[in-house]
């Protein structure tokens, strides 16, 4: 989640050192400003991990035009979403009609009055803030606060494609609570909700690395991905997850297993060199689980 305090970042694109002075002095008390002098560099900054908020973009730049800019950028599912205003001396209505159909959201002419950028801008900058936001909601399980499902197909989506290509590992835990239905009919609903709320933050928090992610599967089931990690490595992960749930100790005096709420989880690796697709994985995480369960539950499998 961002800040309230966020800083929204522009990305100067120009040739020119005068050009990107004038834009830079006049947008730098509102924004954090980065500086790109060419088409290559933009790309790189934009496909990076800060990107900005924004790129004002030049067209006439040698090696690489401004429209090609535009092009990869909204080619590309990792920067298409970052809003383009081209700042061009080209004023033929043809040229702006060609960079907006590109996907720019805005075709600034110079030489333009500094107010008037200053507002555009502004605006711009606020839809695509209010866009962030509704994306992120849109990810968001609102009961657990943790992400959900649609965040889990996107991320195993983008990360089975990246490991496939950087050789990498990729590990899914399936994790679901144990005799979950006796926990509401017994304490009712509303402490079921609680009781999911509290299993979810404590996964969150016992995942170690930043790049581990925990997802709201559905009902009482949770899904983690863990990405670059050995067999051992994701024993050791669901056995953790085991552990800090029943450590917790929230009373289920209806449960078979003991008398505190429980998780069971199954593991499914795919090591660097295996062509398993996605399904496949989660199927066999499902029926890992699904042999802890009848295994007698509290408990992880895995078929390694
Ligand atoms: P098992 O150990 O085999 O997983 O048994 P279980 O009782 O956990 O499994 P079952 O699938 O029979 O029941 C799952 C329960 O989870 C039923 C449903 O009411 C509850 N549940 C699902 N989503 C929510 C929710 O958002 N809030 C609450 N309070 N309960 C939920
Ligand atoms: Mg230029
Ligand atoms: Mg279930
Ligand atoms: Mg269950």
């Amino acid at each position: 989640m961002r800040e309230n305090d966020y800083i929204p970042t522009i990305l100067i694109v120009d040739d020119m050192a005068a050009n990107i002075a004038i834009l830079s002095d006049l947008l730098q008390s509102s924004y954090k400003i980065k500086i790109a002098k060419n088409g290559q560099r933009a790309l790189d900054i934009a496909r990076g991990k800060e990107k900005p908020d924004l790129i004002l973009l030049d067209i006439e730049m040698p090696q690489m035009s401004g429209y090609e800019v535009c092009k990869k950028l909204k080619d590309s599912s990792d920067t298409k979403n970052i809003p383009v205003i081209f700042v061009t001396a080209k004023n033929d209505t043809t040229d702006e009609e060609y960079g907006l159909k590109l996907g720019a959201i805005d075709y600034i002419k110079k030489p333009f009055h500094p107010a008037i950028i200053k507002i555009r801008v502004r605006n711009h900058i606020n839809l695509k803030l209010k866009s962030d936001k509704l994306e992120e909601l849109s990810m968001c399980d609102s009961l657990t606060g943790i992400p959900n499902r649609r965040y889990f197909d996107e991320t195993l989506e983008k990360k089975h494609k990246e490991i496939s290509r950087d050789k990498k590992n990729l590990a899914i835990i399936m994790v679901d609570i144990d005799f979950f239905k006796l926990y509401n009919d017994n304490y009712g609903h509303w402490k079921g909700d609680e009781c999911l709320a509290k299993v979810a933050t404590t996964l969150r928090k016992t995942l170690k690395r930043p790049t581990d992610t925990v997802s709201r599967y559905g009902g009482e089931e949770f899904v983690i991905l863990l990405k670059d990690i050995d067999k051992d490595g994701a024993k050791r992960v669901a056995e953790s997850l085991v552990n800090a749930i029943a450590e917790l100790k929230i009373p289920h005096e209806y449960s078979p297993v003991t008398n505190f709420v429980t998780i069971s989880a199954g593991i499914a690796i795919k090591e660097e060199n295996e062509s398993i697709s996605k399904e496949d994985l989660l199927k066999i995480a499902d029926d890992e689980l699904y042999r802890a369960k009848e295994s007698g539950r509290n408990r992880f499998c895995a078929e390694f």
